[in-house]
């Protein structure tokens, strides 16, 4: 095997960053303030979260099997320690080719920022990308895996690389139908067309969830938010289709739990985190679905060429 043999995913060696990095938001849901670090990890770990707000510090991996909720947002958990918001994070990780990362955060919530993954990036970015000695491994899918729920659709073919279509559908005007088709989330593609894109939610179900006390920390700061005339944000989108790209976007963050990148084709109809979730279970659970194909860093070992070392990719 060589180095085209790992088809999109253009890194043979396991990636962390190269030094820690830290920032302060608020949680979505509390509203309280929040402080993240990001810290480097040695190869094979994957990513960690740690709550450090306890008694004692309490890791949850990010594993399909830790996942406590996908309402809103995915929440990871571990006996009494939760945290939430986790995929926009998780989705920077995927998106720069991250493997290995210890994440601590002092609440039951990761920052959620502007909403978007842009913040994480730029911290990520600040941090350093540095190649481990380790070769990446990549989950490259065998057989077609589909879910189905009603007019919900998430399906999944053999492909090198990755690449993404999806659709949503919303009554409201705003929205309506949008869809992005077979984005390859290569060469910067996820910087440039979708970690920027933010949340969104609609004023009478925002208001719903502050009446029941959630997203009290959920603001024209960090939520796209419509109501019957439109979009509130006085800036505006970022994108006519925003809505579509940040659906990218939490689809990215939930596949990182698979604790590899993926090599598929990806296509979603009117998806969101629970639908992710059940295609991330399935591929989980249907080992013989997909091969484990590992970087080949024995070419890339040769006099002359590039030793491990902080990568400014
Ligand atoms: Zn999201």
């Amino acid at each position: 095997m060589n180095r085209d043999d790992l088809g999109g995913c253009h890194e043979v060696f396991q990636r962390t960053i190269a030094e820690k990095v830290t920032c302060t938001g608020i949680g979505l849901h509390s509203g309280a303030p929040v402080e993240l670090s990001l810290h480097p990890a040695r190869a094979g770990t994957g990513i960690v979260f740690e709550r450090i707000d306890g008694a004692y510090p309490i890791e949850i991996p990010a594993r399909p099997e830790l996942v406590a909720s996908t309402r809103y947002a995915t929440t990871v958990g571990r006996g009494q320690g939760t945290i939430c918001t986790v995929e926009h994070l998780l989705a920077a990780c995927y998106g720069l080719g991250i493997d290995n990362l210890r994440v601590e955060v002092n609440g039951p919530e990761v920052p959620v920022m502007d909403g978007s993954a842009a913040s994480f990036v730029y911290l990520i970015r600040q941090a350093g990308i540095f190649e481990q000695e380790a070769p990446r491994r990549v989950l490259r899918v065998r057989e077609p895996i589909e879910v189905r729920d009603g007019a919900k659709r998430i399906r999944v073919e053999p492909a090198r690389g990755l690449t993404i279509s999806y659709t949503v559908d919303f009554a409201h005007g705003a929205i309506g139908r949008q869809s992005v088709h077979d984005l390859a989330l290569v060469n910067g593609t996820f910087e440039a067309e979708v970690s920027r894109a933010r949340t969104f939610g609609f004023l009478h179900e925002v208001e719903a969830l502050w009446r029941a006390g959630l997203a009290r920390g959920g603001s024209l700061e960090n939520t796209v938010v419509l109501d019957q005339a439109g979009v509130m944000n006085p800036e505006g989108l970022r994108w006519p289709d925003e809505f579509v790209r940040h659906k990218v976007l939490d689809l990215m963050g939930d596949l990182a739990l698979l604790g590899m990148p993926l090599e598929g084709t990806i296509s979603v109809e009117r998806g969101g985190h629970a639908l992710h979730h059940e295609l991330v279970n399935a591929l989980a659970q249907r080992a013989v679905a997909w091969s484990v194909i590992e970087g080949d860093t024995r070419r890339l070992r040769e006099p002359g060429l590039r030793a491990p070392a902080p990568v400014s990719a």
